[in-house]
């Protein structure tokens, strides 16, 4: 992307109504745009970030025999009935309206009850069994306070995934499996050191559930972790006896305030028996299927690696999930120069490695400031000076001492990562 080019620009005033470091810079760089509090738009380089935290999430979920579908964001009001979740007294973050015809119908806060609803025309036998299904997708939610930017929005983007298995057996298997996958992707978008598996509560049916709490001071959780066994206890469950049971001792561990990433849990057969989804096994018994939830917070996530990572220049952004693995600050526009600069431009966009491309009539620190604040992982300058000396001026972006190398080595370097 030539930035002379992209529409969007940045900004050296730090927004005024906007407390949370990360909408702060993600806004001051041009990645989103503040629709109101809570909701926020996603623009071109902000919006290549998501895509790039979804393809890891993507290729784990289907690593797994996850398929991925999408769900409709209006929902019919009955099946929240059933499953007595409808009452804004037990949901406190519906948004609801009525069709002309005053039926009403409620904003998707949550999918299990429609995918399940869905799931009968499909699963009828132990043969269909089991059956995983995730997607991404824009969830509405009434939330009272939204003032931690993009980690806590009235409209965000979740991914969740739905296991139907046969038994409490299999259905275990599965959870387990879905635990590790999840651990690959946070270990994937740069988050592994800081993140960990999270005891908390459980609900009617388990005695917990697990969430993935990444480090973070503006997290809105505090967990106890262990660092040496990756595992923690939500404050919520934190009691000696819990301590016990996990064979943790209470000394070892470290209180910290974290931002919850991720979410699993187990329903068994519970959410199936009200929703009325059976399947016969092989013996011709009926039995409901057994369900297990996993969510990922996707623009959450997106949100904790700008707190992770940023410093006092910006954005700092890990390879993974980087909207662009070089910035090129082109200095001057002599012939040559432009020459040099236009080459490596098109030899790393044909070989499928992203860069922003500055381009644009402007002063080198000016250059420099956008390069930090974009986050960049690496900043190549080209100059009168560097084409003559035949080489490049590489610097990473957490880096201050530049590197010189010749454009091919520099290439070939990338194409490796
Ligand atoms: P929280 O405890 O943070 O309110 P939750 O327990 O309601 O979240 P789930 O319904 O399990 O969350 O959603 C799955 C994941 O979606 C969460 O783990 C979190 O990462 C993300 N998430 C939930 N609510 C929001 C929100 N308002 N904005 C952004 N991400 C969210
Ligand atoms: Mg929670």
């Amino acid at each position: 992307m030539r930035l002379s080019q992209l529409f969007t620009k940045t900004s050296k005033t730090i927004p005024a109504d906007e407390t949370a470091k990360n909408a702060r810079l993600l806004i001051q760089a041009g990645y989103v745009y503040k629709e109101m509090a809570g909701v926020y738009a996603y623009l071109p380089l902000g919006l290549q970030v998501l895509e790039n935290i979804k393809q890891i999430v993507r290729e784990e979920m289907n690593a797994i025999e996850g398929q991925e579908l999408i769900m409709t964001s209006l929902q019919q009001k009955e099946l929240w009935e059933k499953t007595d979740r409808w009452d804004d007294e037990k949901v406190d973050v519906w948004f609801k309206s009525k069709l002309k015809n005053s039926t009403e119908v409620g904003f998707g806060w949550s999918h299990e009850e429609q995918i399940t609803n869905m799931m009968r025309n499909y699963l009828n036998s132990y043969r269909d069994l089991p059956a995983y299904v995730y997607q991404f997708q824009t969830k509405l939610r009434n939330e009272l306070r939204a003032k931690s930017g993009i980690m806590r929005g009235r409209e965000f983007v979740m991914k969740d995934m739905y296991s139907y298995s046969l038994s409490e057996e299999a259905h275990q298997k599965f959870y387990d499996i879905a635990t590790e996958a999840y651990l690959k992707v946070f270990e994937r978008v740069g988050l592994g050191n800081d993140t960990f598996l999270t005891f908390a509560s459980g609900g009617a049916f388990t005695q917990f559930s697990h969430e993935f709490q990444t480090v973070a001071d503006t997290g809105e959780d505090t967990i106890y972790l262990h660092r040496g066994k990756k595992l923690a206890i939500n404050e919520e469950v934190f009691t000696d006896e819990v301590i016990a049971q996990l064979g943790l001792q209470r000394d070892e561990l470290e209180k910290a305030k974290a931002a919850e990433v991720g979410n699993i849990f187990s329903f068994g057969g519970t959410k199936s028996e009200q929703l009325d989804l059976y399947f016969i096994d092989e013996d011709g018994n009926r039995k409901p299927v057994i369900l297990g939830s996993y969510g990922i917070g996707i623009t959450r996530l997106m949100g904790v690696i700008v707190e992770r990572f940023a410093d006092d220049k910006g954005l700092v952004w890990p390879m993974a999930v980087a909207p662009a693995k070089v910035y090129i600050a082109r200095i001057g526009d002599e012939e040559e120069v432009v020459k040099a600069a236009d080459e490596l431009y098109e030899q790393l966009t044909q070989g499928g490695i992203a860069v922003l491309y500055d381009d644009r009539d402007m002063r080198p620190g000016e250059k420099f400031a956008d390069a930090d604040l974009h986050g960049i992982p690496y900043r190549v300058v080209i100059s009168s000076k560097t084409v003559a000396a035949k080489q490049l001026e590489i610097k990473q972006r957490r880096e201050t001492e530049t590197v010189m190398m010749e454009p091919q080595a520099f290439i070939e370097k990338l194409l490796c990562l």
